[in-house]
C-alpha cells in the first residue's frame, strides 16, 4: 500500500514478563508494548527495563507522542519516568501525553512532579472514555477487577481494530468490550486461582473463543505459564478456537498488515 509510512503499522512487544518473579528475574523482558500506526508512535505500559529494551531495538523514545499506562503495578510502570525524560529529550523538547488512570497520579503518583512540566499533557483514563493522539484513537471501554484502577485499551488505526486486555480477573464485560480484529491478552496464569485478579489459560480460550479475532497474541507470562512453553499453549489454543493464536516473545514486531491475509 503506497500510503503506508516507511516503517508500516507496527507493534513491538518489549516483553513478556508479566507479574512479580518472572519480573525481578527477568526471565523474559517487562518494557512493554511500542505502537507504529499511522506515523504515530506510542509507547504502553514502560514496565522495568523499557528504556534498555527500546533502545536496543533502535525505537526511538522522542518519536514517541504518548505513553499509555493500563495501571500502576510495577510491571507496567516502573520506567515511565525515564521513558518520559527520553520522550522529551531531558525536557528539552516539551511534547507527548501521559494517560493513566486516576489512582497512578493521585496519592503517590508513578511520575515524578519535575518531570510532569516536560508533557504536554496528561489525560486521566476513565471507563467509557475515548482519546485520540496524533493518528491513533482508542477507548478504554471498561475498569478491569484487578488490585488497582487498571483499564485495558481498543485501538482504532491504520485501518485495523485491535485490543490490547491488560491485567484482570474474568468477567464477561472483557468479551463484551474487546471485540477486534486482533486481541493482546496478558495471560499471567496458566490454571485460573480464584484468589488471583489474573487472567489463566483458560480464561483466555474463553475470549478468544467469544470474541473470534484473526489473531491473537498471548504475553504477560507468570513463571508457571512461561514454564509451560507459551508457545505450546498457544499451539493447542489455536487448534482448540480455530483462531491463530501466537505466543510474544521479546522484541516480537507484529505488522498490522498481516491482519489483511484474513
Ligand atoms: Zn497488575
Amino acid at each position: 500500500m503506497e500510503n503506508k509510512s516507511p516503517s508500516g503499522d507496527t507493534i513491538t512487544l518489549l516483553g513478556t514478563a508479566g507479574a512479580r518473579f518472572m519480573v525481578t528475574t527477568q526471565l523474559t523482558a517487562s518494557g512493554g508494548l511500542w505502537l507504529n500506526l499511522n506515523g504515530t508512535e506510542i509507547l504502553i505500559d514502560p514496565g522495568p527495563g523499557s528504556i534498555v529494551q527500546s533502545t536496543k531495538r533502535k525505537l526511538r523514545a522522542e518519536k514517541l507522542s504518548a505513553i499509555i499506562l493500563s495501571h500502576r503495578h510495577l510491571d507496567h510502570s516502573a520506567d515511565v519516568n525515564i521513558m518520559v525524560e527520553a520522550m522529551t529529550q531531558g525536557g528539552f523538547n516539551r511534547h507527548g501525553w501521559l494517560f493513566a488512570p486516576a489512582d497512578a497520579l493521585e496519592s503517590e503518583p508513578i511520575i515524578f512532579s519535575y518531570l510532569k512540566d516536560y508533557l504536554e499533557g496528561i489525560e486521566i483514563l476513565k471507563e467509557g472514555k475515548a482519546y485520540s493522539v496524533g493518528n491513533i484513537s482508542f477507548t478504554t471501554p471498561i475498569r478491569h477487577i484487578h488490585p488497582v484502577e487498571t483499564y485495558g485499551m481498543l485501538f482504532r488505526a491504520a485501518g485495523h481494530t485491535f485490543a490490547y486486555i491488560a491485567d484482570s480477573r474474568y468477567f464477561d464485560g472483557l468479551c463484551h468490550s474487546y471485540g477486534s480484529e486482533l486481541l493482546i491478552i496478558n495471560v499471567v496464569l496458566l490454571e485460573a486461582k480464584p484468589h488471583i485478579d489474573h487472567l489463566s489459560v483458560p480464561d483466555a480460550e474463553h475470549i478468544i473463543t467469544e470474541l473470534k479475532p484473526k489473531v491473537a497474541i498471548l504475553t504477560h507470562f507468570g513463571m508457571n505459564m512461561w514454564r509451560a512453553r507459551p508457545w505450546e499453549t498457544a499451539q493447542r489454543l489455536s487448534q482448540q478456537t480455530g483462531v491463530r493464536v501466537v505466543a510474544g516473545r521479546d522484541g516480537m514486531r507484529f505488522d498490522l498488515s498481516e491482519l489483511d491475509d484474513y
